[in-house]
């Protein structure tokens, strides 16, 4: 079986010094059908001046790669948006005048406090912290499901779920599952309901978590739901961790009766069969 994965960063992210060929050797290396770059997009304004995305950068140095590995890989341009409901206007209108191939939903921000800032979230109690960002990402992809009842669908995969099990981890020794029921079951339907297919982020694996944002707990309501795909994301920042740890990501949704993974192309929305 051959495996894209959809979410990993290069120079062309501001937290990224990896040269994009380094990723596309090793997804080469590694065996892996595609690679999808999603820079970071962030325009929170005290974000803004910091984020380096330079669209036609990107873009010259992709084709570049495809004219050197394309007939060995496939290499896609995606971006990873970082929601931010204040400038929804501003990231409508930029994905409205460019092109990708793969558009990612992440949630790195809760009610305007960013989640891996935990001294803004003193006095908070670990429940009440990770309460509070998967509020968040369900008035996020409540957003998304009502551009999609109006006819708009520009995201296509929601980021790293429950990305705030990173910090809890961090912070409070935390690696259970996750205890709001109420707020997953309300994403995931606005997954659904918007068009939005969840990635399984394998990023935590390689720091000490025990499972990948989100958890099997969380993959097997998805697939009760009535979801039937998930896409597959290292969020690389390193070139060795390009497809790290699919074969647990692939196992994880087996158990949960998943077969399928998303593959985007031009934003149009393909499977891939697991078995
Ligand atoms: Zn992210
Ligand atoms: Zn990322």
């Amino acid at each position: 079986m051959r495996l894209f994965d959809q979410h990993l960063h290069s120079w062309n992210s501001f937290d990224c010094k990896t040269p994009p060929e380094l990723n596309v050797r090793t997804a080469i290396e590694k065996g892996l059908a595609g690679l999808t770059f999603t820079e970071h997009f962030d325009t929170h304004p005290t974000e803004w001046p910091d984020c380096i995305y330079d669209d036609a950068k990107i873009t010259r140095e992709l084709d570049a790669l495809r004219a050197e590995y394309g007939n060995r890989v496939v290499i896609g341009k995606g971006i990873e948006v970082c929601y931010q409901p204040e400038r929804m206007d501003f990231i409508l209108d930029f994905l409205a005048h460019h092109h990708f191939d793969v558009v990612l939903l992440s949630v790195h921000w809760a009610f305007d406090r960013p989640v891996h800032r935990l001294e803004l979230f003193d006095g908070v109690d670990l429940a009440t912290y990770l309460r509070t960002y998967l509020e968040a990402v369900a008035a996020a992809t409540a957003e998304i499901a009502c551009m999609k009842r109006s006819g708009h669908q520009p995201f296509h995969i929601l980021g790293h779920l429950d990305f705030a099990r990173r910090y809890a981890h961090r912070h409070w020794g935390f690696d259970g599952p996750l205890d709001a029921p109420d707020l997953v079951d309300a994403i995931l339907t606005n997954c659904l309901e918007a068009g939005l297919i969840p990635e399984i982020n394998t990023s935590t694996l390689r720091n000490n978590i025990s499972a990948p944002m989100p958890g099997p707990q969380v993959v097997k309501r998805y697939a009760e739901l009535g979801g039937t795909c998930m896409s597959l994301g290292s969020d690389a920042h390193s070139p060795q961790y390009v497809g790290q740890d699919f074969t647990k990501a692939l196992a994880i949704m087996r158990d949960a009766g998943l077969h399928e993974l998303a593959v985007f192309r031009e934003g149009a929305l393909s499977t891939v069969p697991i078995d």
